[in-house]
């Protein structure tokens, strides 16, 4: 008779894979959130994923809310996204020369964000972000960027700043390898603070280039704008001739099919994306006004350029996904299964006398663990959650078949492809997982 495994070697794979990992790559991983550290655990090494499930290497399956951090809006492997890139890859797989799918998809971008009227193709949200501001300084031909506390853009040097001793005081550089004079030109402000804003720009006003930040947060756990901050953003940026760029990159076509400008009706300079519109392969894009993007090389000054930018398998991922979202109008099923998954997780807290705050924009989620389940409106607000308890929370909710981001500080995402059973069975693990917190 085989013996059920116990819980102690359930991971005997995934832990075996990690230890040469960490011998072979810093931390055993490709991206620091993967390693699963702030949870305290050892990462999944995921084998395969189907619909709304991934499996790992050693055979354990799990209900992905992770689904790659965003991209897989139509969940793991569908079939019609599989198809255009097989397609795709059975002509070739980059030609370094134009193709038609990059036209295809900068149309449906263009016509889906009226923001965006002219667009280029990049590899990664990081890229889309550094291009962005290189053009919105060149634009303005001023140094100064102004960027939210906790806002996360991926890895540019320059976003890479914490918060200095005030509000108006530039920041400082938040990993070694970032001279001083990189960060020097970045001003933080806390998110959902207007008043911050404005001192900013009575003071440095005339020297600032633009103001870049996610029009939804969703790298510090999901947190809305409150009501009138994005406009008193564009407000500012217009009377001080400075620009507005939103880091749609997550949101992008993820909130809403015009993405996230659309549902807080707020037109931004330039906007940034990836994720979605890559359909789960490498992608990121950068678009905006017509005057602004005319200074990109070659048609303008503004140098930027990339080897497998628009890769043609990205842009068949891309369009097949874009398309079905549109088709399928899945937009009304991401808020259906959104709400009964936000519904849920608050019952689930009232029932087990546990605080949260369950914040939500459409289909990306954050419980935080904050303090009596008070609101969390900016990144200060997010730091005071207690990461004991979410990680004891992530730990129940993973050994009983359901993953979630590794980190308080992340969204989950809910695909097309999640059912009202998945999220049934959520809820009723989060329960669990909620008392097991109330009693610690
Ligand atoms: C993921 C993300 C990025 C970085 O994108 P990469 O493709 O990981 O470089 C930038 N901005 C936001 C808002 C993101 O969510």
């Amino acid at each position: 008779m085989k013996k059920k495994p116990s819980v102690a070697n359930r991971y005997a794979k995934s832990q075996a894979l990690f230890a040469k990992a960490r011998d072979l790559m810093p931390g055993g991983v490709s991206s620091p959130v993967r390693s699963f550290k702030s949870v305290g655990r050892d990462p999944l090494f995921i084998q395969s994923g189907e619909g709304s499930a991934v499996l790992d290497v050693d055979g354990n399956s799990y209900i992905d809310y992770v689904m790659s951090y965003g991209p897989l809006i139509l969940g793991h492997c569908h079939p019609a996204v599989q198809a255009a890139v097989a397609k795709q890859i059975s002509h070739g797989s980059s030609f370094g020369c134009c193709s038609a799918s990059e036209v295809e998809l900068a149309g449906m971008i263009c016509q889906a964000m009226p923001a965006v009227e002219m667009i280029r193709f990049v590899n990664s949200g990081t890229e889309a972000v550094m291009s962005a501001l290189r053009l919105a300084r060149g634009f303005t031909g001023r140094k100064l960027i102004v960027k939210m506390a906790g806002g996360y853009h991926g890895h540019v040097d320059a976003l890479l700043v914490q918060a200095g001793s005030g509000a108006t005081t530039h920041g400082h550089p938040s990993s070694p390898g970032i001279p001083e004079n990189v960060t020097a030109n970045t001003v933080v402000i806390p998110f959902n603070d207007l008043p911050a804003a404005q001192a900013v720009f009575a003071k440095f006003g005339p020297q600032i280039a633009a103001i870049i930040t996610e029009p939804v947060m969703g790298n510090i756990g999901v947190v809305l704008p409150q009501g009138g901050y994005l406009e008193g953003l564009r407000t500012l940026c217009d009377a001080a001739g400075a620009l507005l760029i939103f880091d749609e990159v997550m949101t992008g076509f993820r909130v809403h099919p015009s993405g996230a400008q659309a549902l807080h009706r707020i037109k931004p300079d330039l906007t940034c994306l990836g994720k979605i519109i890559g359909g789960g392969l490498p992608v990121g894009a950068y678009g905006g006004r017509r005057d602004i993007m005319n200074l990109v090389s070659p048609a303008g000054p503004v140098y930027q350029a990339g080897t497998l930018s628009g890769n043609p398998l990205a842009m068949q991922a891309g369009i097949t996904t874009l398309r079905l979202l549109q088709d399928l109008n899945l937009y009304q099923r991401l808020e259906v299964l959104g709400k009964q998954l936000e519904d849920g997780l608050r019952q689930s807290a009232k029932v087990a006398q546990c605080a949260i705050s369950v914040q939500r924009c459409g289909s990306m989620i954050t419980p935080f663990f904050s303090p009596g389940g008070a609101p969390v409106h900016n990144y200060a607000d997010a730091l005071q959650c207690d990461q004991a308890a979410f990680s004891m929370f992530f730990q129940v909710l993973l050994d009983g078949g359901v993953l979630i981001p590794p980190s308080q500080f992340e969204a989950w995402f809910v695909s097309a492809a999640h059912s009202e059973k998945d999220i049934e069975k959520t809820v009723a693990l989060a329960e669990k997982a909620m008392r097991a917190v109330a009693e610690k």
